[in-house]
């Protein structure tokens, strides 16, 4: 679904150009026009022309007059419609009455043609070559971008232009969303920030755009809606470059420049306040720069380290390079003063949401790596690395979940403690890798002659325990076939001739008997096998009942 969408959002691409070539700007100064002009006081006055002008400067004291190449088809009407105008109060002058209209893009109320994507204004077919003439009351610093053309494809145009934005918002809000659900399950401050600049970016869109304008419930005054967009827009930027920070590891990869990026990100913050006490351009500008900085600095930390190999920078590189390039180019035309092109109005939203796109991806790699660590670092934790037997914290976890399901299902559970006869001496002999080639040797025969649900583990140095369900009885042939085993099958280790055998010391559970005080008795008949001459198993005495009479059975009869 979400690939259709990054589909629909670039078949929309070739609907970007807006023909505007079909009309001249003319300007004059305010004091040339005579308070209340009429149509006639208008056309007679001495316009000086603009050629080659699409768009007009925030400039408060003049007059503008837009004039328009004949239109083939003379029945249609004609749509002249303004960009960027998001802040902006103008008064219009147009044909055939050219009452003055005072207009503002968010005003619901306002004569527009079409979304509020544009300020769009309609010109009726009989006088759809006559000029229009208007004044800004009030602007931000973006100049107005101006283009003219039949209703029809202005309204073509603009349903596309709906439908684009339309995407981006579904897919910035699902997007944003996913990586929200990633950052709580991975607990990844990353991916959190990722998702906030993925929804906030959504929402200035939507604003930008004027879809939001549908969603607030009462009158919108574009100034403010302007500057929360802006705001917000600006928190997404920053959580974005905070997730960049944490994304490329700079503060490991590049320790001085990381001092610095945090710095330049504070002063970010420190702007957005500010911008709150005291909203103005020149804030804007400055922070402008900033995010330039910083998104030259991620680009460049970005290739150094892609070329080292590492995989997270190349996801950067891919999923986010084109749109810092983006956004370089969109906060170069705004310090230069020339307003957003077309291109960049699409180019932005398209960019943010593949981006995004790629950044779910790397969520959803980063979550399988990392279960796939976390698998891998547990099966680590419970097994020795030397004969890939359970380790002893794996043996006391299984131990008492069998001595808890022999409990219940009264069964018998019975404990071997196997230890390698005369190890010291073989290590001394042949040297300690050779020592753990037999111990590697020995763990694999008493895995062969145990069956799968017997539990052996390696309890530490060249000792081993072997946990059966079993009766003292059947334990018993169970630990001589296991001597008999080590000692046939450990005769030749890497070439080398040796007679390695093993002691066991075996004991059977007794009722109420903690595993504690089982392993003990087991030891303690071990070291009667080796007290005996080794190479045999020895038997702890039967255990009494413990619970009714606590007992310790250890001093009696051996075996
Ligand atoms: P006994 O028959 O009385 O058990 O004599 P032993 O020499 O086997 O017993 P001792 O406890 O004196 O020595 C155990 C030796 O096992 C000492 C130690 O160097 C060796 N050992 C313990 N862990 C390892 C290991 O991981 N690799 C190797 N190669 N040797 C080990
Ligand atoms: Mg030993
Ligand atoms: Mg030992």
């Amino acid at each position: 679904m979400i690939l259709r969408g990054a589909l629909l959002l670039f078949s929309l691409v070739p609907a970007m150009s807006v023909a505007d070539a079909n009309l001249h700007i003319d300007s004059l100064a305010e004091e040339a026009v005579p308070e209340d002009p009429d149509a006639a006081a208008l056309a007679e006055l001495d316009w000086e022309a603009q050629p080659g002008r699409t768009a007009i400067e925030r400039d408060h004291s003049r007059w503008w007059r837009v004039r328009f190449e004949p239109q083939e088809d003379n029945h249609e009407p004609r749509v002249l419609a303004l960009r960027e105008v998001f802040d902006a109060r103008l008064v219009v002058y147009r044909p055939p009455d050219y009452r003055p209209e005072t207009l503002e893009l968010f005003d619901p109320n306002a004569p527009v043609v079409g979304s509020r994507h544009r300020l769009a204004l309609e010109l009726e077919s009989a006088s759809s070559d006559h000029p229009v003439y208007f004044r800004i009351l009030e602007a931000r610093s973006q100049p107005i971008g101006l283009s003219a053309t039949s209703a029809s494809s202005y309204l073509e145009s603009d349903r596309q232009r709906v439908r684009f934005t339309s995407a981006v918002l579904a897919a910035s809000v699902l997007l944003g969303l996913v990586s929200a659900i990633f950052a709580a399950t991975l607990r990844r401050l990353a991916h959190g920030l990722l998702g906030m600049w993925v929804f906030f970016g959504g929402v200035y869109f939507a604003v930008l755009s004027g879809e939001a304008l549908v969603l607030w419930p009462g009158p919108v005054d574009g100034g403010v809606a302007l500057q929360a967009a802006s705001l917000v827009a600006s928190i997404g930027t920053l959580a974005a470059f905070s997730a960049l920070y944490l994304f490329l590891d700079i503060r490991r990869a590049f320790p001085r420049l990381a001092r610095v990026f945090r710095g330049l990100l504070w002063m970010v913050a420190g702007f957005l306040l500010a911008g709150l006490v005291f909203p103005g351009a020149w804030l804007a500008g400055w922070m402008n720069l900033l995010l330039l900085v910083l998104a030259t600095i991620t680009l460049g930390v970005a290739v150094l380290q892609a070329r080292a190999g590492v995989g997270q920078a190349w996801f950067y590189l891919v999923g986010w390079g084109g749109v810092t390039v983006v956004v370089m180019a969109r906060a170069g035309h705004f310090l230069m003063g020339d307003g957003t092109p077309v291109w960049l109005e699409y180019a932005h939203p398209a960019t943010h949401v593949t981006s995004a796109l790629v950044l779910v991806l790397a969520g959803a790699l980063a979550a399988r790596h990392a279960e796939r660590e976390m698998h891998q670092a547990r099966r680590r934790a419970v097994t020795d690395a030397l004969t890939g037997l359970p380790n002893r914290a794996r043996l006391n976890d299984r131990l008492q979940e069998l001595a808890q399901g022999a409990q219940l299902a009264d069964r018998p559970l019975s404990v071997l403690f196997v230890d390698l006869d005369h190890f010291k001496t073989l290590n001394d002999t042949h040297g300690h890798a050779f020592g753990d080639r037999c111990l590697q040797e020995a763990a694999r025969t008493l895995q062969r002659h145990l069956r799968q649900h017997d539990l052996v583990a390696r309890y530490g140095g060249e000792e081993f325990v072997v946990v059966l369900e079993e009766n003292l009885g059947d334990a018993s042939r169970v630990a001589e076939t296991l001597r008999e085993a080590v000692s046939k099958d450990c005769r030749r280790v890497d070439g080398h001739e040796i007679h390695l055998t093993v002691s066991i010391g075996l004991a059977h559970r007794g009722y109420g008997e903690s595993l504690e005080h089982l392993l003990e008795r087991a030891d303690d008949a071990l070291y009667r096998a080796k007290g005996g001459g080794r190479n045999r198993v020895v038997r702890a005495p039967d255990p009494v009942d413990f619970e009714s009479t606590g007992r310790d059975v250890r001093d009696e009869t051996v075996y």
